[in-house]
């Protein structure tokens, strides 16, 4: 059995939003001044991260998922659950929803939809997503879209360093400008673009997938929920959902978290310290295996920590 945590080498993407604060803030040895997305723990296959601790150190993760299954404590399914992500936007994002697994399955070619969930690392003053639109039918829905009037139909929420909000799927959102944050989602690339504020791009407009996208959209759209974090409390459940656990955990100068999970992801998000002994700064994520035991961090740091839930 491995007892050891699993580190990896994360996967950069060069977007047209992206930029360099992942440096700034983290430290990363980013690939351009557009770095929008670092996969920081991914098996999909349009970033595999390799693995740089022992003893699987050079193996991709769907490799060891799927030839150690036992270090993942045997969890089922056909492909590593979750995909955690820090994403850097210097520029807005464009406005897109998400399938759930049931659309995404039939209509994506077995794809897995997408819920995913946003902690912000940092943020500019005023900073603002765009979750949920104001159409209060299907036929408001498809008016608003079909004659452009998108500035009426997004919802645009305000929203400060250490908030927490979870994004079903169905849910109409952007990441905006000037915002730097963890995704932890489902392990999926599927994503329907809604409106991209016209925007040319080496002089062409992006691909939209207007019909997808009224097709998935939740009507109306749920309240937002924008969810102020403790920097005080050891530890606090951000969500429990279908999908996913989140828990966020504060250290003062030491925490212990008893660990009966099959599969534990972490990130630290701030400050530095060690766990069990190995050294750890913000920046840094890992996997804790199967019967890995009590889980102790000692120094100043804020982790962020998920569990998935097994599909049946
Ligand atoms: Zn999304």
């Amino acid at each position: 059995m491995n007892k050891e945590l699993l580190f990896f080498e994360p996967v950069f993407k060069t977007l047209v939003w992206g930029g360099n604060r992942m440096r700034d803030v983290y430290g990363y040895d980013i690939p351009s001044e557009n770095t929008g997305e670092c996969w920081a723990i991914s098996a999909h296959p349009n970033g595999d991260c390799v693995c740089i601790s022992q003893p699987f150190k050079g193996m991709t993760l769907s490799r060891i998922w799927n030839t150690y299954p036992e270090v993942f404590g045997n969890f089922g399914g056909d492909r590593f659950p979750l995909l955690l992500k820090v994403i850097d936007a210097a520029s807005d994002l464009s406005i897109q929803v998400h399938p759930d697994d049931h659309y995404a399955r039939i209509h994506e070619n077995g794809s897995l939809g997408k819920t995913e969930c946003w902690y912000i690392l940092e943020c500019d003053e005023n900073a603002k997503l765009v979750i949920g639109h104001n159409a209060r039918s299907k036929e408001e829905l498809i008016s608003m879209i079909d004659e452009g009037r998108f500035s009426e139909l997004i919802r645009e929420v305000p929203i400060k360093k250490g908030d927490f909000i979870q994004i079903d799927p169905g849910t109409v959102h952007a990441i905006k400008g000037g915002v730097m944050l963890l995704e932890t989602q489902e392990n999926s690339d599927v994503t329907y673009r809604l409106y991209d504020y016209d925007r040319l791009f080496e002089g062409k407009k992006r691909e939209l997938h207007l019909a997808q996208s009224k097709e998935v959209i939740t009507i109306p759209a749920k309240e937002n929920a924008v969810v102020s974090t403790s920097d005080d409390r050891p530890f606090e459940v951000l969500i429990e959902c279908d999908h996913y656990r989140v828990l966020k955990i504060n250290v003062k100068e030491r925490a212990t978290l008893e660990d009966n999970a099959s599969l534990r992801l972490v990130s630290c998000v701030e400050g530095e310290g060690s766990i069990n002994g190995i050294p750890l700064k913000k920046g840094q994520h890992f996997i804790v295996p199967k019967d890995y035991g009590e889980l102790l961090f000692r120094g100043r740091m804020t982790l962020i920590s998920s569990v998935p839930v097994a599909q049946r």
